[in-house]
């Protein structure tokens, strides 16, 4: 007997008949004899209509009522899922995630998981039940309800199964598993078969919307091995797990793109200490979270600022960098949404070198420009037109040899 924890993405959910398979999946590893708690998102496209909703009343909606409102799309499939094993003769039980004892800081949206107190949890798997548990969502000490930012639901999962020592932690998903790009992208990726926390954790937060970035992360500091794999098949999927020494001899593991990003160009600033340190400073008390960074050589005492910031976040940005402008020299700011980010990612890439020669040769191979880059040690981001990043994205994944032929 083994206890598992799965995890049911927003397709695999998305009508009464999908619910209906996930039970009846569900249904088979209990007849096993395992232990199971069940994640479970909202149906597709939920999450997106209440947003529409909110924001069709008021363009800037209130975080505490968008949770509200956003944990609704999860309370739904819960309680269906539970139905649906009641209907096949499974004994289930629904919980919020407040239920579920999961404690969150106090920012809405994108709250941390604090702790989780899993009493209740342990006392339905005791008496046999097979626990259902809404993803994405939390409470605060002052028992409001939170939300775990977009694709908070594969965090849950990963953080049920730290707490409740699981044996098993499953992301079923609407594809195999990781693979080397978005296989509606580029026809010709890969499925990867074990793939590094790290790589993962860059992959996602490049734009890889397989795995939240703040779920991988959580995987990583737990030590939570977990598999991602379709709940249409019984293919065998992606195992995420510690890095390990024959990982190397992969230069690039996979090509993410991200296309939710915005261009920010502060023009024509003082080019003197402290002009940045204002800039990054305003940014950051209004919780713009910058990504990369590119200050031009300053010709006649100014210079010029360009960094990128999620696209979300343009309007926080402006407002947060007006009042200084005056300060910094008088300079302007101008915000381009036109861009996207293209990111290669390996841990081969501390080993192997010739990696940015090899990226940037195939995008002039193929006529695209590039406006911004930024590398670490395991990854080398560009910034390119938008219009292109797909094209990028498959003539960069054909230039480190991951087509699948
Ligand atoms: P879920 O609702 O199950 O959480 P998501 O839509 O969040 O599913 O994530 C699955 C989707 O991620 C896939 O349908 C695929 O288009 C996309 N994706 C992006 N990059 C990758 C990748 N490298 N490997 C697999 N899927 C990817
Ligand atoms: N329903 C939430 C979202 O769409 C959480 C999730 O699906 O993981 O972002
Ligand atoms: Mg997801």
């Amino acid at each position: 007997m083994a206890r598992i924890v799965q995890k049911y993405g927003g397709t695999s959910v998305g009508d009464v008949e999908r619910i209906k398979k996930v039970a009846e999946r569900v249904k088979a590893s209990r007849d096993d004899g395992n232990e199971l708690v069940v994640v479970v998102s909202a149906r597709a496209g939920v999450t997106n209509e209440l947003i529409a909703r909110a924001k069709a009343l008021t363009p800037t909606p209130a975080d505490r009522e968008l949770d509200q409102l956003l944990a609704v799309g999860e309370q739904e499939t819960i309680a269906l899922t539970a139905i649906a094993l009641h209907g096949v003769g499974v004994d289930a039980v629904s919980y919020t995630g407040a239920q579920a004892g999961i404690f969150t800081d106090k920012v809405h949206t994108k709250a941390k998981i604090r702790t989780i107190n899993p009493q209740s949890v342990e006392k339905d798997l005791k008496a046999g039940r097979v626990v259902i548990v809404a993803g994405f969502q939390g409470i605060n000490d002052d028992g409001q309800v939170t939300t775990l930012g977009r694709g908070g639901s594969d965090l849950t999962a990963i953080a049920l199964a730290a707490a409740l020592k699981a044996d098993k932690c499953e992301i079923y998903t609407d594809v195999d598993g990781v693979y080397t790009a978005d296989p509606r992208v580029v026809k010709t990726a890969r499925k990867i078969e074990e793939i590094s926390y790290d790589e993962m954790l860059e992959l996602a937060s490049s734009g890889s919307k397989v795995m939240q970035s703040r779920s991988v992360e959580f995987a990583k500091k737990f030590g939570v091995v977990f598999e991602v794999r379709s709940s249409f098949n019984h293919n065998p999927g992606t195992i995420v797990k510690e890095e390990v020494a024959y990982m190397e001899r992969v230069v690039v593991r996979g090509v993410a793109v991200d296309k939710d990003q915005a261009k920010v160009v502060v023009s024509n600033i003082l080019d003197k200490p402290g002009s940045a340190a204002r800039v990054f400073r305003a940014l950051a008390d209004a919780s713009v979270l910058v990504d990369m960074i590119v200050q031009n050589i300053g010709r006649q005492g100014v210079a010029n600022l360009t960094f990128t910031v999620p696209r979300t976040d343009t309007h926080k940005a402006q407002r947060a960098l007006e009042p200084i402008l005056a300060a910094i020299g008088g300079g302007s700011v101008t915000i381009l949404d036109n861009i996207a980010k293209l990111s290669v990612v390996g841990v081969g890439m501390k080993t192997h070198s010739g990696v940015a020669a090899t990226l940037f040769q195939s995008l002039a191979d193929a006529g695209i420009n590039i406006e911004l880059i930024s590398t670490s040690e395991i990854k080398i981001s560009v910034v390119i037109d938008q219009a292109r990043a797909d094209d990028a994205a498959r003539v960069a994944h054909t230039a480190f040899g991951l087509d699948n032929h």
